[in-house]
């Protein structure tokens, strides 16, 4: 089965083509851990999950790679504002992370970097940054010089650098920077900030780089599929991908990958709009696998509108499901008939679960219909494929 996905780089559906025959790795912005997570976050997560079912029901070898950031100036503030450390503070939300994924039966990716993991290697690939001309010091940090290169026009959201607006929040221009579109690798931080093997003053690194390591050290210089949401294309995947050329002279990722937003009214949901939803609330009054279900409705890469309504269905299909599961567990026989195939081929073309959903309510009306066990196994690959049930 050939897969077609739509890449950011390029703008085009394209044929995927691994970089080793078998094999793909993955690697995903995850979450700053902060507060808990939202519906946002939680469709960016199932959405890469999905890929990676899709990817090991075709008998690659995955290596999926979401990183958490656990040093951030929004976790700082929080912790002040509460008087608790921030690592503290990080740490037991990334413990309530753990706790609500299983919870959704949702499993770690196979690898979970944590930035405070990677301080050295951060602080060594901003001194080859400084090496090569590429990073410059100032008296309050080390930064990314965009200039180097007459960096013109950015690949993936195709602004053009010059067009910037002084005032948009490409990085927090109190910092003292040559240019506009300059960012912090390393932000001196005597009170927060951390020892490095490299730089004498303590300091902790910026956004960016975090990523651009991490993905060097987890899956290489290149690797296939970089993912995130759409609101990580600029400027955080295109600072990525200046790091990243700068360090390794080659573009890290082929494919680029942007989940949509979560909408509320046609409102993209998010913290700093003060219309969050959570998503430990969500399952206050639904199941984890109705909010999968009702999530795989949209594409991963569409906006989706939070439709209560929807969910509802969602729930009703589920409770439906589970009542009739003992008529039909005890006796499993493969069809020649299968709509797993039906359902590869809706992923196949870019990820397309809502059509995939659509295959398994007809599996699961078929199955209720004709009272035959013969393709329950096979109904049960499909929640799988979808990551609604993990066995
Ligand atoms: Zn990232």
């Amino acid at each position: 089965m050939t897969l077609k996905m739509l890449n950011t780089l390029t703008g085009n559906k394209e044929l995927f083509v691994p970089k080793k025959s078998g094999e793909v790795g993955i690697y995903v912005c995850g979450v700053t851990l902060y507060d808990d997570i939202h519906i946002g976050h939680l469709k960016s997560i199932l959405s890469f999950e999905v890929m990676r079912n899709y990817f090991q029901h075709q008998n690659y070898k995955v290596t999926l790679v979401r990183n958490i950031t656990d040093v951030d100036d929004k976790i700082i503030a929080k912790a002040e504002s509460l008087g608790l450390d921030p690592l503290d503070l990080v740490n037991s939300y990334i413990a309530n992370f753990h706790t609500l994924l299983n919870k959704l039966q949702l499993p770690a990716p196979d690898i979970e970097p944590r930035v405070t993991e990677y301080l050295n290697e951060i602080s060594d690939y901003i001194q080859d940054l400084i090496d090569s001309g590429y990073a410059y010091v100032t008296d309050d940090g080390i930064y990314f010089n965009t200039q180097i290169n007459k960096q013109i026009r950015y690949p993936l959201s195709k602004k053009i650098v010059d067009d910037l607006d002084n005032n948009s929040r490409i990085d927090d221009l109190n910092y003292n920077k040559w240019h506009k579109a300059d960012f912090a690798l390393w932000k001196l931080d005597n009170t927060y900030g951390y020892h490095s093997n490299v730089f004498k003053k303590q300091g902790r690194p910026g956004w960016h780089i975090e990523c651009s390591v991490m993905h060097h050290h987890t899956l290489g210089k290149e690797f296939d599929i970089h993912g995130g949401g759409r609101d990580l294309i600029f400027p955080h995947h295109e600072n990525e991908i200046l790091q990243s050329v700068a360090h390794n002279g080659v573009m890290p990722a082929n494919y680029w990958l942007h989940n949509g937003m979560m909408t509320k009214d046609g409102k993209k949901l998010s913290k700093s709009l003060g219309n969050s939803i959570y998503v430990k609330d969500i399952l206050n009054d639904y199941s984890g696998e109705a909010l999968k279900l009702f999530l795989n409705k949209g594409q991963y890469n569409q906006s989706q509108e939070f439709q209560i309504s929807e969910l509802n269905d969602a729930q009703v299909f589920w409770d439906n499901f589970v009542r009739d599961i003992p008529n039909y567990s005890n006796n499993y026989v493969l069809s020649e008939y299968s709509f797993v195939d039906m359902m590869i081929e809706a992923l196949s073309d870019d990820f397309n679960t809502p059509k995939a959903l659509n295959i398994l309510y007809e599996a699961v009306k078929e199955l209720k219909k004709t009272k035959e066990h013969f393709f329950a196994l096979h109904i049960l690959e499909l929640f799988k494929l979808l990551a609604i049930l993990r066995f």
